[in-house]
């Protein structure tokens, strides 16, 4: 692919070559086989968004582990439980496993942060996030990301699962906005 790309109605650059990528996700692996001996951890892939990094990060790992996968989405609660989130997917038991959520990118931490709580209350002995991507910029959490393999300006991207409006998955490489 080229170094623009015209997804709908804007265009993107590329940012991350695949390349950059691998490298990192592979150092990544390395760290989570090293942490990770021994401790047989369940890795929960948030979709849609983590297929790829997912799918890169855990051909790479090399200790025992279980794979599961869920799907976030928020809903309007009653005005006393404001905005509630409803996780999809999540049916093995996590008490005093250790657990690594595998996110896509992240920008406030506020999903993230509702889904760990969620996955604390189910008494898991240890948990960890790994992320492709953080917008440190926006980040507002007092949570950290344990696994990282970039760290971007607020600036939005596509590629390497990332989508713009459902578009712009497929690829390899990731793209920021260009603003015109
Ligand atoms: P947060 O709750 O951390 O603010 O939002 C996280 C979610 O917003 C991500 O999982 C992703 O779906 C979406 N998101 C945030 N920034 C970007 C971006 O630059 N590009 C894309 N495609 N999605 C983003």
């Amino acid at each position: 692919m080229s170094n623009t790309w015209f997804i709908k109605d804007k265009l993107f650059t590329k940012y991350l070559s695949s390349e950059e990528i691998q490298n990192s996700v592979r150092s990544l692996a390395a760290r989570i086989n090293q942490d990770m001996t021994d401790k047989n951890p369940v890795f929960i892939v948030v979709l849609n968004g983590a297929f790829i990094f997912a799918a890169d990060l855990l051909k790479k790992v090399r200790v025992d582990c279980e794979i599961v996968f869920v799907k976030l989405s928020s809903y309007s609660g009653t005005q006393s439980t404001g905005n509630v989130l409803e996780v999809m997917g999540l049916d093995i038991s996590l008490k005093n496993r250790h657990v690594i959520i595998i996110e896509d990118i992240v920008d406030t931490g506020l999903t993230l942060h509702r889904f760990l709580d969620k996955v604390r209350a189910m008494e898991p002995a240890d948990v960890r996030i790994a992320s492709c991507l953080l917008k440190p910029d926006a980040f507002k959490m007092d949570y950290s990301i344990d696994y990282l393999c970039f760290s971007i300006p607020n600036e939005f991207v596509v590629g390497y699962g990332l989508d713009y409006d459902g578009l712009g998955r497929n690829s390899a490489d990731i793209y920021k906005i260009l603003n015109t």
